[in-house]
């Protein structure tokens, strides 16, 4: 028989699975992208069990066990800081980490990166096509604001 310990453990993890679950959305790319919280360098954030965490470093740390210090949870197969799939996640070294990154900025220039150089997404809504490029609609909305002001100010 399950002690009432080990219930309230699948409790709690049971809440954590739905909390990711229904935080997420899965893209074209493969990524379960989270959509809570999100930190200024573009990781999800979360707490669980009174603790702040990144959420690709709980996702890991829910199937795999604490992750072994020094050690790094790397995006290693889509670089998208906000993505928590497992299947995209690779324990490693900071070094590793940085390769990673490389190997994923040479691959960019031919990809479509889903952010803009300011950082906003580039979701469907959000882009245009200029000159057979993808464009940013926040962007665009920033500088024409910025335009109107500039104008409304020299009057
Ligand atoms: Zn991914
Ligand atoms: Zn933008």
């Amino acid at each position: 028989m399950l002690s009432f310990m080990a219930i309230s453990e699948i409790a709690k993890r049971l809440a954590i699975d739905k909390r990711l679950v229904e935080n997420t959305i899965v893209l074209a790319s493969g990524c379960h992208e989270w959509q809570g919280n999100i930190s200024s360098d573009g990781y999800g954030r979360i707490s669980y069990l009174n603790k702040k965490w990144r959420v690709h470093r709980l996702v890991w740390t829910l199937k795999n066990g604490p992750i072994p210090k020094g050690l790094d949870v790397r995006h290693y197969k889509c670089d998208n800081p906000p993505c928590i799939n497992i299947d995209h996640l690779r324990i490693g070294t900071r070094k590793q980490n940085v390769q990673d990154m490389v190997r994923h900025g040479r691959q960019r220039k031919s990809m479509n990166k889903p952010y803009c150089t300011y950082g906003h997404k580039l979701t469907i809504e959000n882009t245009y096509v200029h000159r057979n490029k993808r464009m940013c609609r926040e962007c665009r909305r920033l500088v024409n604001r910025q335009r109107y002001l500039e104008r409304k100010s020299n009057r």
